[in-house]
């Protein structure tokens, strides 16, 4: 009995295994057929300065729409662009069509808004990086320091000789740095000090958090740190008056999230910038 209870577990797993390998490669077919068509697209989410109480800039964010009508979440199509080799082309896409949209926003009335583009640590390791975002300036005409890019933690920590040499040089071309859902990668303090990186996102995880008694004085300190290593900070996930009340508090120097804006495509977000000039 045992063993026909052990064949037929075995029996179930191996279904679902199948079942998920499946998915995946019909997923990644998908994607792939969604890119060459240019059927993916960028959101835009707002990220406002507290002091100025203005926009200062925007993320990129990509969208999925499948042909039913249904999103892909990034967190879902994202790993599988990068197990495949897509994220590459995917990637070089998203920076120049972030940065190109960014001209034309500056070309319709909005000139001084900074552009912060996701980059995967699998474009990170490619030795190309440099050029493409050099590229990426050239054809946008946009200043190097009108453009940041984001990178997680715990992405930019595989090679780490490699990633810091690209990032100095990235700053060295004047373009920002910005370290994506700061406190929940594999933090090393000593690996962030010798990050020439000039922001620091506070992962939304600590913002929805900020009743837990402890969570203020953690997300004081992550500003402090920041500051003592010259970085400006930039709260992610801000959903209430109360969460922004308490950042504006601690003293973060800019904040996005839901409350202000969800991410929207380039015209919406053209809209909303005219509504709150
Ligand atoms: P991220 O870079 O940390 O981006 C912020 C995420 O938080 C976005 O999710 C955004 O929609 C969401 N968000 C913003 N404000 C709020 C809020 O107030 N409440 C809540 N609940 N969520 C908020 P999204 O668009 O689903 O993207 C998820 C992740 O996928 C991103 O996290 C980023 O790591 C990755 N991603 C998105 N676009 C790209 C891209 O072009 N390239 C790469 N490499 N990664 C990307
Ligand atoms: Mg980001
Ligand atoms: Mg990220
Ligand atoms: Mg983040």
């Amino acid at each position: 009995q045992a063993k026909q209870l052990g064949h037929g577990r075995f029996a179930h797993y191996s279904r679902q295994i199948a079942e998920q390998t499946r998915g995946r490669a019909a997923l990644l077919r998908d994607l792939r057929h969604a890119f060459e068509a240019g059927r993916l697209t960028l959101a835009y989410q707002p990220i406002v300065d507290l002091a100025a109480n203005k926009v200062a800039g925007i993320e990129a964010l990509l969208r999925w729409r499948m042909d039913d009508g249904s999103m892909v979440a990034p967190g879902e199509f994202i790993p599988l662009a990068e197990h495949t080799g897509l994220m590459v082309p995917i990637g070089d896409w998203v920076l120049q069509s972030a940065l190109a949209d960014t001209a034309w926003l500056a070309a319709s009335g909005f000139p001084g808004i900074r552009v912060s583009v996701n980059v995967s640590t699998v474009q990170f390791r490619e030795a190309d990086l440099c050029e493409r975002v050099k590229s990426a300036l050239r054809q946008s005409g946009l200043a190097p320091a009108q453009v940041e890019l984001e990178i997680t933690e715990s992405g930019a920590m595989t090679s780490v000789d490699d990633a810091l040499a690209k990032m100095h040089e990235l700053r060295g071309q004047g373009v920002g740095l910005a370290i994506d859902d700061f406190g929940t990668g594999y933090s090393s303090l000593a690996y962030l000090e010798r990050m020439p990186a000039t922001r620091l996102k506070i992962d939304r995880s600590f913002i929805n958090t900020l009743n837990d008694p402890q969570r203020p004085r953690i997300v004081e300190m992550m500003i402090s740190l920041a500051g003592q290593l010259g970085m400006k900070v930039v709260a992610e996930g801000i959903e209430n008056a109360t969460q922004l009340a308490c950042m504006r508090a601690l003293g973060c120097d800019e904040v996005q999230g839901f409350w202000f804006a969800r991410p929207a495509p380039l015209d919406d977000l053209l809209i909303w910038l005219k509504a709150h000039k």
